[in-house]
This record gives structure tokens, sequence and C-alpha cells, in this order.
């Protein structure tokens, strides 16, 4: 199996195969043009997934086109139409997943993903298009894009202690993009002239990818001093409102409001204590003592909550742990030592984060016996389920995996990691066919979940359904918004021998769809 170039560190390879197709997925999204990959035999993709990412950051290089203004769309011009907004939106995160490492683990993503559309359901605007998504570095920070694409860094997480903390930084940013504040920068753009505006305009984009509005706008040489600070002042009356309304989400969605202004000051003080300067985070949403007694203000006007924990959170935040640790080993005595000392908020993240640690470094007896552990006190946990298949398969018990996620998914119906893991599994035991069938009926309920179309090209692919594998691989380009690969994929199935009347019709047809898609996305941007 090939190993993945998700995880920057070598030692994090799968540890079997029920997670291992989940990480190739993650390594095609990160490769650096993935417009030049065509799926003609599906392990021509090991080879690209394995190249290594770099694990520093780097800032989104603005891409030629972007010199010209994008088309807003809306004859008002106060804001862009939701399908441009959708395609600018798809341009950001293509160009997100080139520069950084975005987390594709199913449990994690999906845990980001409730979350933030727990928040959604409770903002402003219930009914706007959100994507919620990790990214893994150390950073303490989280930005939000065009097409309300919002990613958290893993050292934002990982600094946050309640889930209501990481929440507020959540409805904050799903404020800022349902005041639609990045368009309306647009705008200020707008009304600048020829060059300044284009500049601008990279410069927005750029710190938005960044997760620095203002630090993207400084980096752009030329722009007069006037215009940022302009921009920055622009930038603190956002932020308000974007606390003010978080505030507000947060209390809607049953967390504790009071955790934004906790949360922000601890950030605050963390940074003078270890003397690192401020986290990004604080830089690119500054923080003053007057923002925080304005929060607090505001928080303390909603009754108290105690918000129950939710166990999810901490074992996300372990594995996230996890993944910050140059070895297993490494990972295996910082969970042994928090057991040992009872530093912690959850002992069962602690014990699953050592029993993880403990099956990268292939000890599986003693990762067995703590997974064991935490099944008999939370035997319907899926994140313990996933961690027990996982398991059986390294030690040469598929039929045992197979059972285990099987009845899982019985309790949880197309439930996203739970299927990721079980198609896996079966892709694994050369049982392609019913992978194939599992993935079929997940889409359906499921349509825009990139990955999953993602593993079910492999799927047919291997089950010998050729004509479906390129069908299936196109859909996932065309949710990634590569529309070139996916306009690939749809020609290379026309070309294979024995098609129906009624099979070249419908790729046909989608094909139509795809080009019209590809002119409009080259006039958004
Ligand atoms: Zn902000």
């Amino acid at each position: 199996m090939a190993s993945h170039s998700l995880f920057p560190k070598n030692w994090l390879k799968p540890i079997a195969a029920v997670t291992s197709g989940l990480f190739l997925l993650g390594g095609t999204l990160t490769l650096g043009n993935a417009d030049e990959l065509r799926l003609g035999d599906p392990s021509r993709s090991k080879g690209t997934a394995d190249r290594p990412v770099a694990n520093e950051y780097r800032p989104v290089a603005p891409e030629t086109e972007m010199i010209a203004l994008p088309d807003i769309g809306a004859s008002s011009g106060s804001i862009m139409t939701p399908e441009a907004e959708r395609r600018l939106g798809g341009r950001f995160m293509r160009s997100v997943r080139q520069s950084l490492p975005i987390i594709e683990d199913p449990l994690l993503s999906d845990y980001i993903q409730r979350l933030g559309h727990r928040l959604v359901t409770k903002s402003d605007a219930p009914h706007r298009p959100f994507t919620f998504f990790l990214i893994d570095q150390a950073m303490v920070n989280a930005f939000a894009g065009p097409g309300g694409y919002i990613g958290v860094y893993s050292g934002l997480f990982l600094e946050s202690q309640t889930e209501s903390e990481l929440a507020s930084v959540l409805a904050h940013e799903i404020a800022h993009v349902t005041q639609n504040h990045l368009f309306r920068s647009f705008e200020r753009a707008q009304r600048m002239s020829g060059p300044a505006a284009a500049m601008m305009l990279g410069a927005i984009l750029l710190g938005a990818a960044s997760g620095s509005a203002d630090a993207g706008i400084a980096g752009v040489a030329g722009v007069q001093a006037s215009m940022v600070q302009d921009q920055i002042n622009f930038t603190r009356a956002n932020e308000k409102e974007a606390d003010r309304l978080g505030i507000k989400t947060l209390d809607g969605a049953d967390f504790d409001p009071r955790a934004m202004p906790v949360f922000f000051e601890r950030m605050g003080h963390a940074s003078r204590l270890y003397e690192t300067g401020a986290p990004e985070f604080l830089r690119t949403h500054p923080v003053t003592t007057s923002r925080i007694a304005d929060a607090m203000g505001r928080a303390e006007q909603y009754p108290h909550k105690q918000p129950k924990e939710n166990v999810q959170f901490q074992l996300v935040r372990a594995t996230l742990r996890l993944r910050q640790f140059e070895s297993p080993e490494q990972g295996i005595k910082h969970f042994r030592n928090s057991l040992q000392d009872g530093r912690y908020r959850s002992e069962d993240a602690q014990r699953y984060g050592y029993a993880l640690a403990l099956m990268h470094a292939r000890n599986y007896p003693k990762a067995r016996k703590y997974i064991d552990l935490l099944l008999k006190e939370a035997p319907d946990q899926i994140f313990f389920l996933i961690a027990d298949a996982t398991l059986d398969e390294a030690t040469g018990n598929s039929a045992r995996a197979l059972k285990t996620l099987e009845s899982a998914l019985d309790l949880y119906p197309v439930n996203y990691p739970l299927t990721m893991a079980y198609a896996g599994l079966l892709l694994d035991v050369k049982r392609a066919a019913k992978a194939e069938a599992i993935l079929q009926d997940a889409v359906q309920l499921l349509p825009n979940n990139a990955n999953l179309y993602k593993l079910l090209a492999r799927a047919a692919g291997e089950a010998g359904n050729l004509v479906a594998a390129h069908q299936y691989q196109a859909e996932y380009y065309f949710l990634s918004f590569q529309m070139e690969s996916a306009i690939q994929q749809l020609d290379i199935a026309l070309r294979e021998k024995g098609l129906s009347f009624y099979q070249s019709s419908r790729i046909e047809a989608r094909l139509e769809e795809f080009q019209v898609e590809k002119e409009a996305m080259k006039r958004t941007l």
C-alpha cells in the first residue's frame, strides 16, 4: 500500500489498510498541480501521492489571472451572486490545497464539519454553504475565505481547552462570511484604480489564504501606506462585528459565549509568557483589552451555560497532538506521562492517543489492551470502533474488522468516517464490487463529498468497471473545482470500447455541463 504524503512525518504511516485507503486519498489532494493528474491507471496516483509535502508554510502565490478583477455578478454591485461566490471559493480552495497540508482523515474532517454546521444553523445565514477543514500545522490561526471556506490550524485547535473555545473561533469566522466582510474588501479594492486595485485584491486573497489579511496587505510592495491603514481600520470594525455575532451564534448553538473572551485572553497571555510573539490569530484579528472587555460584556448578557463536554472534541485533540510529534515513541511518552500524572481533561482521550501511538509503534498487544478498555466504557464510540478495526486488520484479523464496521454502520448509517473505513477495508481484502456498492449508496446521500467519489473511482476501477471509474473520478475533480481534469476523465471514458448509446449520451451531457462550468470559472477570476 502506498504511503501517504499528508503526514509530513515518515513515522505516521498507515497502520493497517483500514486507514491507508483514506490516507491515499488525502495524498492526491496535496499535489502541486492536480490538473496534471490522469486517472488512466489507478496505481499511477501512487507515485505522485508519495511526494512529500513541505511542512513549512508557503503563502499562496497569486495566479496571473488574478490581475483581472472578479466578475462580481450582482448588478447592484453590493455582493457577489451565490454562483460567482461558489466559483471564487473553488479557486481559493484549490490554491489553499496546493500550499497547505489539509487534514483528510475522515474522523477529523467529519468532526470539524459537524461542529461548524451546528454553528451555521444558528448564524445569520443558516442556508449559506460552508466548508470547514483542518490544517496540519502548529500555527495558532484560523481564516475564512470566499465561498464559506473556513480553515483551522492544528495549533489553534490544540490551544483551545474546551469545545466552546474552539467553537468561538469558528463562530467568529462564520460571522466574517455572513457579513460579507471579504467582499466588502473587494468592493473597496474595486473603487480604486487599475494596478493598485489589482494589487489590493491579490493581497486580500493572499491574506485570506495565509490567514493574515493585514500581513498579506502589508506584504505587497507598492500598496500605499494610507491604503493599508484604511484597510486595517476597516478590519478592526469587522472584528468587533464578528465578535458580536459570533457570541450570539455560540449561545444559539448551546455553547458558552464566555468562551470567546476567555480564549482570546488566554491566547494573549500565552504569547506574553513564551515570548514567541502573538499567535497569528491575534495578529490578524487584533485583540485589544477593550475588545476583550467588549466581548465579555456581551457574553455576560446571555444566561450562563455549562455545555456538556463532547468527548469527540478531546479525541480529535489527542489525535492532533499525536501528529505533532516527530516519532511515535515521543507520542507514547507524552500520553503515558499525562496518564500517570493525571493531567488531563479527559482520561479517555489520553488513552485513545496512547493507543494510537502504540499502534504506530507496532506495539499491538498493548494497544489492544487500551482499545478494549475504551470500548468497554463506550462500545458505540465511532473513534474507538475504527481504531479497533484498524488494529484488527494490522494483526491479520480482517474478518473481525469487517464485522465491527458492518455493525457500526447499522448503528450509524451513511456515517462518513465509518463508510470510508469500511469501503477501504473491503478494497484491501479484494472485495471491490462490494466497496463500490457501499460507496454508490453513500454518494447518493452525501453528493458533495469529493473524497467519497475518489474512493468510489478506485473501487470501480478495481472492480473492473473502467467507464464508471473515470466518471467517478471526473465527479471528484468537479467537486474539487479542477475542471480540466474532470473533462479529461470524461474524454477518456468516452474512448472506452463497448459504450452503450445510453452511457455515451449521459457522459456527453455531463461533459457539456463541465465545459460550461469551466468557462464560467475562467470568467470568475
Ligand atoms: Zn476576525
